[in-house]
Formats: structure tokens, C-alpha cells, sequence
């Protein structure tokens, strides 16, 4: 393993000067993603700073109106457990507890959660093939290779990888925002716009850049919270990334949809809003599936499945669908 040196932050503004001027330095909270890249050498920094003992960024409040303010710091098993989250949040609590093992969600921070990066087995893997997230300019071995849990949207020549965290997809049906503390202040990012598509440069999965801590998450109180679903799709039962995964939320009026929020994991390099079908569900009753199916695969048109994960879009409409069933029963 590459050799790095390791210290504690216990204040913010002081960690936050250091990644600015220091390229090889990583902020490192749970470390059970960044620990397990430096082990494949996809990554190599030579200092880490340890930033779980920087003050109030592990609390989660319910903010006056009824969103929430979920601390960078928070462990997910602590998010998925808090009484008020599962209440007026449900999809958040289930999206966490679908995700990885027990273990790893005692250790595994919000923040480190939503910036862990692809699972693509090319970008991992030790023997540094071809991959231009892992070395730009060097190629993508997925796009004419195993690309069975690639992506369906958004990709493009230089990167076919998915974007693996689930509560990113709930919190992108939400419509919740990062609060981020950088060089020139604080500012609040648009959770769907917090992670980028590929394009040419996929070694960037976000819009931060250095000096940048990210401080905590912010849901806005949504009236479609209640009724929330987090449906998973995974090849094994115990733990693993998923192959498809839905987040619904929904406001109903008289058994019909006044308005529905659905994002998809597994099927982009960020989570996928699926607006278009949002739209379309506008109005529609819970019980005519017809009409259901039919506005979901108003987002499927524009779908190009690569040459192994052609399943990929009728499993995604599929679980839409079952999703926002669910969603529906708890409205
Ligand atoms: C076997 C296994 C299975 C898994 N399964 C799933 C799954 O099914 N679903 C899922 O969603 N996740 C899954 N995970 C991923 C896991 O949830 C993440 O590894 C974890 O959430 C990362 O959090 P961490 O605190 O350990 O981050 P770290 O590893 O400490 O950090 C990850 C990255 O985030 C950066 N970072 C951390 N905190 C901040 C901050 N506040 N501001 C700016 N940058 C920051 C670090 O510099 C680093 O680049 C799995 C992981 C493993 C090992
Ligand atoms: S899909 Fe992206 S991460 Fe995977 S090999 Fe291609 S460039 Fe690398």
C-alpha cells in the first residue's frame, strides 16, 4: 500500500484550508470507501485528515418547518434508526438500510456516503486496465466490455459507470440540498446537481472541488415524504450495490397522483430524476396500471442500453411501477 501519514481535524475552517492547499491530501470520516480505493491503488493520497472530531456535523435536526438537517458526520445507521426520519421520511431510512452490511453502516458517514465512487469492476480493479475515471485519457474498458451494471442514461463514450449510493436517489426524489463549506463561504448545492454526468472528464463524479467539507445534508419538508418508498433490486439478498433501485414519493388526491417524485439508481452516473414521468403520472388513479405504466416509460424513451444490460430497462419500469404502488398504499 502507498505509504501516507495520518491527523486529526478539530477545526473546520483549519481542515478546509489544509485541502485547498494540499492536493494530496483526502478528508477521511468512516474510510470504508477511500481505505478500500487506496487498497486497489485507484486512488493515493499522502495525507489524510481525519475529520470525525470536528464539531456539531454529526447531529440530525428536524429544522422548524419540518425538513430536515442530517450532519455530514452522521453515521448511517444512526440516520436509519432516528424516529423522525423514518416518520416523515420513510424512503430515506429504507435507502439506507438497503445499503451495504450492519458494520459498515455503524462506521459509514452521510457525507463519505453520497461522494463514494462507482463500483465499476474496471475503475477497482488492481491491475489498472484501461479506464479514464481511474486514468483519464487511457480508455473505457466497460463500454465494449462486461457492462452487465452499467449505466442506461447520460453516458457517454468515455464512461459508462453508475453512480452506487442509494440514499443519493432518495434524496434526489426529494429535492434535497448539500451544504458545503469551501475557500469563498458556504453555499448550497442542489442535490441533483451535486453529482455530474461524464462527458469527457470522468475522473470528476461531483462539483466540488478542492477546500471544499461538505457540512451536512438538507431535505426540505416535502408533503410527498410520508408517502415513500425505497425499492431495491440486487443480484444478492444479504449485501450488495443495486442493479436497479427506485425512490417514490408521492401526494394523492382522491386515489389520484397530485404529484409524484421518482429517482433511479443503478441506471446513470448520478441519480436519474424521472421527470418527464413525473409529469405524466400528473392526475393519474393509483389503480389504472395502464395509465401507471404508460407515464413511467415516458423517461424510457431516451434509455440506450449498452450490449449487457439491454434488461436493464424493462427491470427499471418494472420496479417504478412497484415503487410507487408502495407509495401509494402509505399515502
Ligand atoms: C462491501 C461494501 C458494500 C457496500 N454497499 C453499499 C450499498 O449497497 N449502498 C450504498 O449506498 N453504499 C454501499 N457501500 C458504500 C458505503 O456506504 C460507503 O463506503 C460509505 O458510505 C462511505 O462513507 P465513509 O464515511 O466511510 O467515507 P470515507 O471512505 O471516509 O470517504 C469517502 C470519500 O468521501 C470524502 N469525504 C468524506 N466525508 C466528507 C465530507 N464531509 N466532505 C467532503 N468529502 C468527504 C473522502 O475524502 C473520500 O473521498 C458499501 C461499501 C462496502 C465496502
Ligand atoms: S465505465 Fe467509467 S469507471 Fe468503468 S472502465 Fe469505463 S471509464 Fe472506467
Amino acid at each position: 500500500m502507498h505509504p501516507f501519514t495520518l491527523s486529526r481535524a478539530t477545526d473546520a475552517a483549519e481542515a478546509i484550508k489544509a485541502h485547498a492547499k494540499e492536493p494530496q491530501l483526502a478528508f477521511i470520516a468512516g474510510g470504508t470507501d477511500l481505505i478500500g480505493l487506496m487498497k486497489d491503488r485507484t486512488t493515493f493520497p499522502e495525507h489524510l485528515l481525519d475529520i470525525n472530531h470536528l464539531p456539531d456535523m454529526s447531529r440530525i435536526e428536524v429544522l422548524p418547518d419540518g425538513g430536515l438537517r442530517i450532519g455530514a458526520l452522521a453515521r448511517m445507521s444512526d440516520v436509519a434508526a432516528e424516529t423522525e426520519v423514518r416518520r416523515r421520511f420513510p424512503v430515506i431510512a429504507e435507502s439506507l438500510l438497503f445499503a451495504a452490511s450492519g458494520q459498515l453502516r455503524n462506521l459509514a458517514s452521510m457525507g463519505g456516503n453520497i461522494m463514494q465512487r462507482t463500483r465499476c469492476a474496471y475503475f477497482r480493479d488492481e491491475d489498472d486496465l484501461p479506464c479514464n475515471k481511474r486514468r483519464p485519457g487511457s480508455g473505457c474498458s466497460a463500454l465494449h466490455g462486461i457492462n452487465r451494471n452499467h449505466a442506461i442514461f447520460g453516458w457517454s463514450d468515455d464512461c459508462v459507470a453508475t453512480h452506487p449510493s442509494d440514499v443519493a436517489v432518495a434524496f434526489a426524489a426529494l429535492d434535497a440540498n448539500v451544504l458545503v463549506h469551501g475557500r469563498s463561504g458556504e453555499r448550497s448545492i442542489p442535490f441533483t446537481e451535486f453529482h455530474r454526468l461524464p462527458g469527457s472528464t470522468p475522473e470528476r463524479d461531483n462539483v466540488l472541488g478542492r477546500g471544499d467539507l461538505i457540512m451536512a445534508i438538507e431535505v426540505p419538508a416535502r408533503v410527498e415524504g410520508r408517502a415513500s418508498y425505497y425499492l431495491k433490486l440486487r443480484d444478492r439478498e444479504s449485501y450488495e450495490f443495486a442493479l436497479v433501485s427506485v425512490a417514490a414519493a408521492l401526494a394523492i388526491d382522491d386515489g389520484r397522483i397530485r404529484s409524484a417524485r421518482l429517482a433511479m439508481g443503478g441506471v446513470a452516473h448520478k441519480p436519474w430524476r424521472l421527470r418527464t414521468a413525473e409529469a405524466a403520472l400528473h392526475g393519474a388513479s393509483l389503480q389504472d396500471l395502464d395509465a401507471l405504466k404508460a407515464a413511467i416509460a415516458t423517461s424510457f424513451i431516451d434509455a440506450r442500453p449498452l450490449t449487457h444490460n439491454g434488461f436493464k430497462v424493462e427491470l427499471a419500469q418494472r420496479v417504478a411501477l412497484r415503487a410507487l404502488q408502495v407509495a401509494g398504499e402509505r399515502a
